[in-house]
């Protein structure tokens, strides 16, 4: 007999996941895949959206603590997320629709792990990290060690992801996260990059990318860093870094792109990324969501 709870704080929440619970935040991946016939819903569920101390976002030393609820919604708005930490505004601003960035969470997108989710490249370039609460207490994890594959994280099966925190970024830092989508509402990456780049005196002086849709987990590419670094980010050092990305990418084919379309646009994808993070580094405006607004560059 299936089963539901709502917990209201999270010793609740652990209780019942100590049981064989599995939690539910927004549900917008495990109530709506179940609908769609990707799995069936767990037999026993317990909902953890009306528990107060894993809502809201707040500045923590310069940096950001992000509640596991909170939502899209509530990143692409918070004037901070869309100042500093840009490239995590572009990513919550094109999750689903409306109403999947009004319900769904963080913390059920990182736990989800899609190898093709939005806000894991920003996460992981950002150097966040998330903490995971267990009966037995609570551990710290950098975001880049959460996903395990396709669908699976490294967290164990009784620990609840609390909080997300990211530390404050250097001075100079301008950062852009764009997906090749094939239409503007309801769609998921085709391929994704992450850049943020701290220029210093005109020059990069440090660099992070990560590729999204591209490999089993999202991560960073250390080759293409390295091919920005010491440069002024411009056309050609843009190309030899995206070049690279496109290089350490493992992609596959399915129903949405092939697996040489996907490589192919692996290196224009992260060329237009790098090129947005250094416009935004240099001060220029560069719209949020920064994917339809650069959809039209060449
Ligand atoms: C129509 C549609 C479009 C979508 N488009 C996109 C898109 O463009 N980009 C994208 O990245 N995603 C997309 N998604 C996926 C989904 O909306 C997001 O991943 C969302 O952030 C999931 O959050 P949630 O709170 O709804 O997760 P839930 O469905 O509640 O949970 C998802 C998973 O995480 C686990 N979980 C949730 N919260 C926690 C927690 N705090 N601790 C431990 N485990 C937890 C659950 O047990 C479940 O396994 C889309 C979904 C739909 C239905």
């Amino acid at each position: 007999m299936s089963t539901y709870v709502s917990a209201s704080t999270v010793e609740e929440a652990l209780e019942a996941m100590s049981g064989g619970a599995r939690p539910v935040a927004g549900g917008t991946d495990l109530v709506v895949g179940a609908r769609q016939g990707k799995a069936p819903l767990p037999d026993s569920i317990v909902a953890i959206h009306a528990i107060d101390g894993l809502r809201g976002i707040s500045g923590s030393g310069g940096g950001l603590r992000l509640g596991a609820l909170a939502t899209h919604e509530e990143l692409v708005t918070h004037p901070v997320v869309r100042e500093r930490f840009t490239a995590l505004a572009d990513a919550a601003a094109i999750v689903g629709s409306h109403a999947t960035r009004a319900h769904g969470t963080i913390g059920g997108n990182l736990m989800n792990a899609s190898p093709a989710m939005e806000t894991g490249g920003p996460l992981v370039c950002f150097d966040a990290t998330v903490t995971l609460q267990g009966s037995g207490g609570s551990r710290e994890l950098p975001v880049a060690e959460l996903f395990a594959g396709p669908g699976q994280t490294t967290a164990d099966v009784g620990e609840l992801l609390t909080a997300v925190d990211i530390p404050e970024p250097a001075a100079g830092t301008g950062s852009c996260y764009v997906r090749l989508e094939y239409r503007r509402q309801m769609e998921i990456a085709v391929v994704g990059a992450t850049a943020v780049v701290v220029l210093d005196g005109g020059k990069i002086s440090d660099a992070r990318i990560a590729i999204t849709a591209l490999a089993p987990t999202i991560h960073r590419v250390s080759e293409a860093e390295s091919a920005l670094v010491g440069t002024d980010g411009t056309r050609e050092p843009a190309e030899a870094a995206a070049s690279a990305a496109a290089a350490a990418a493992a992609p596959i084919s399915d129903v949405r792109a092939s697996e040489d379309y996907r490589r192919a646009m692996a290196a224009v994808i992260t060329r237009r990324a790098i090129e947005a993070a250094v416009a935004r580094a240099s001060g220029e405006v560069v719209p949020i969501p920064a994917s339809p607004a650069l959809h039209g560059a060449v």
